[in-house]
């Protein structure tokens, strides 16, 4: 069913403990930890903890979990004191744009400079 945990998915391994990461926050709906091979100072993942594959399937089936997980993102930079500097939230969509784990996620990377256009 849409939403239900996916057992071979990575990332609903890590909402549910089974997989260790290094959690930053967490609300009723999301689930945010620190990128195993970060890209910034600052690179945060944001995931829901329903599954969906990407951030326009999840906001198609449920708008404010999209929402939380936007909301959450704000949240991380605020903490990590990389909001006035200015962050990124990359949203990753289909494999030819970089994405590699198919539970949506937002990338919060801040704590240097950015280029435009990304690579
Ligand atoms: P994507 O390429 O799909 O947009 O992003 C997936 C991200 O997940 C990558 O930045 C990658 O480093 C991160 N990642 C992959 N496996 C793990 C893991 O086991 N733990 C954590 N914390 N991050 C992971």
């Amino acid at each position: 069913m849409a939403g239900e945990p996916q057992s071979d998915c990575l990332f609903c391994k890590i909402v549910t403990g089974d997989i260790p990461a290094t959690i930053v926050r967490e609300s009723e709906t999301t689930v945010a930890f620190r990128d195993i091979n970060p890209q910034a100072p600052t690179h945060v993942l944001v995931i829901p903890k329903v599954h969906y594959p990407d951030a326009a399937s999840l906001a198609a089936a449920e708008p404010q979990i999209a929402a939380d997980v936007l909301r959450e993102a704000g949240l991380v930079a605020a903490d990590e004191k990389i909001d006035e500097s200015g962050y990124r939230i990359v949203l990753n969509t289909g494999s030819g744009a970089g994405q590699t784990v198919f539970h949506t996620h937002a990338h919060v990377l801040g704590g240097r400079g950015m280029t435009w256009p990304p690579g």
